[in-house]
């Protein structure tokens, strides 16, 4: 049992503590749930009761917890050297060698890394690097970065902008100038009834009218999630990135992917843009880097606009913790146990068909409008009507009562709206998965119970 008491943390964290994406009056009228121990794909509560994580914490634990060699890794750098920057002409080893190790399974010809210290801050540093790059070949009216709407890029200002989330947007005054939205390639919400093919190419078609509305001359770049994530695992119609690649390639603007949650093997691949055949001029990555043990991001360059940096002269641009040695050599070490057990193909050709297949088993039941997702990412629809996908009325909360029944058979699942989410450790076994989707379908019929029964009344 935990070393400590739940009720007296629980006061002194609601006395103290203000919490990232929460609310606080439902904080302090439901507490906190603390967390307090983990091993390989299960969490432990202060009650003691198990969770099996299907979220990997916040999609970044992918190698689960209480990896022995992540944790010698970090101790060995701690005693050697905890810290030490990279600014003015200066290295360490582990910062050194994570560049090269990562230029070595980036796809495409992105040899060269920029480290930070989140997936924030490489969406910061994209902003200043592509309209950089763009000053310095001399087209300094190339500012305007395009997104979507419902897009997820951070929390920073440039992330908060970047990203297309209206309540985010409607704090601090966001977004910055010069960045615009254009609509998702959603289909289960937007495009019902049309076909896929068509609704795909429509919305990368949006793409090219934005950069005609705004004049080519002044769009600096694009930037996407292969994969929607925390909009609710969007996967876009195959018609989609190919479309988005020809309009990047055509109006000259750099294709940026925000691979932060795709990386790292979520998808098969070690980056999703493999799986659409993309080759980005920019790709961001944290998270699953360290498998969350410890912060760290970093931006790939391709060829064309690191050269263009290079040329350029200093960029007056960096964090503290920019390439922290610690985070590296945990990097360094996570990279090794997913080449060594060959993590990467076991989700493309194992694991993650098998989640898959026994996710999709889920689209049978009363609540579940469609299934849908790649690799060891995946979501299901929660729809009042499975003919005509008509939704619960809001108020009604369908995707957190489901999110509260799955958390109490003991399965952690995400809602995003009324689209349930799951994104479970790459380690995760066959067993486990079995677990996980019997306890989503004891979640769904739990939450079809209580949702029948708050209409009934
Ligand atoms: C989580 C996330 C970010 C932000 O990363 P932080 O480390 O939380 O700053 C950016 N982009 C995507 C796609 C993400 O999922």
């Amino acid at each position: 049992m935990p070393e400590f008491d739940k009720e007296s943390l629980q006061q002194l964290d609601a006395s103290h503590h203000l919490h990232p994406f929460t609310d606080p009056h439902a904080l302090q009228q439901k507490g906190t749930r603390v967390i307090e121990r983990g091993e390989g794909v299960y969490l432990w509560d202060a009650d003691g009761h198990r969770l099996l994580d299907g979220m990997a914490g916040l999609w970044c634990v992918n190698l689960g917890y209480g990896r022995e060699e992540l944790i010698e890794a970090a101790n060995a750098q701690l005693r050697r050297l905890p810290y030490y920057n990279l600014f003015f002409q200066t290295t360490h080893p582990p910062a050194a060698e994570l560049a090269a190790t990562l230029a070595g399974i980036l796809p495409g010809d992105m040899q060269h890394l920029f480290f930070t210290g989140s997936g924030s801050e490489c969406n910061d540093t994209v902003v200043r690097m592509v309209r950089h790059f763009w000053a310095e070949q001399g087209q300094l009216e190339r500012t305007v970065i395009i997104s979507r709407h419902n897009a997820y890029h951070g929390s920073t200002l440039a992330g908060a902008s970047l990203g297309g989330m209206k309540p985010m947007h409607s704090q601090g005054g966001l977004p910055l100038p010069d960045m615009v939205h254009i609509d998702q390639p959603y289909h289960f919400d937007e495009g019902q009834g049309t076909d896929p093919h068509a609704f795909g190419l429509e919305r990368a078609r949006q793409l090219e009218q934005k950069i005609l509305e705004l004049g080519p001359e002044r769009v600096a770049a694009f930037i996407g999630e292969p994969i929607q994530g925390a909009g609710g695992v969007i996967i876009p119609p195959d018609s989609y990135w190919p479309e988005i690649q020809r309009i990047c390639r055509q109006y000259d603007i750099l294709l940026v992917v925000d691979e932060v949650i795709c990386g790292f093997g979520r998808t098969g691949h070690w980056f999703a843009c493999e799986h659409y055949g993309l080759e980005p001029d920019l790709l961001c990555m944290a998270k699953g880097i360290t498998s969350g043990y410890i912060p760290l991001g970093a931006v790939a360059v391709g060829a064309r606009v690191a050269r263009g940096l290079i040329a350029g002269g200093e960029f007056f641009h960096g964090f503290t913790y920019s390439g922290h040695p610690v985070a590296c050599a945990v990097a360094q070490a996570a990279i090794e146990v997913m080449k060594n057990e060959h993590i990467v193909e076991r989700v493309h050709d194992d694991i993650g068909p098998y989640l898959q297949r026994r996710w999709a088993s889920l689209s049978d039941h009363p609540l579940v409008g469609e299934t849908r997702g790649l690799g060891l990412v995946a979501a299901l629809e929660l729809v009042a009507d499975k003919t005509t996908h008509a939704r619960y009325p809001e108020d009604a909360g369908a995707g957190l009562v489901c999110r509260e029944h799955s958390l109490n058979v003991g399965l952690v699942m995400r809602a995003v709206g009324d689209t349930m989410i799951i994104s479970p450790p790459l380690v995760i076994t066959h067993k486990q998965v079995d677990e996980l989707v019997d306890k989503a379908r004891q979640a769904l019929d739990l939450t079809l119970h209580t949702l029948s029964n708050q209409q009934g009344k």
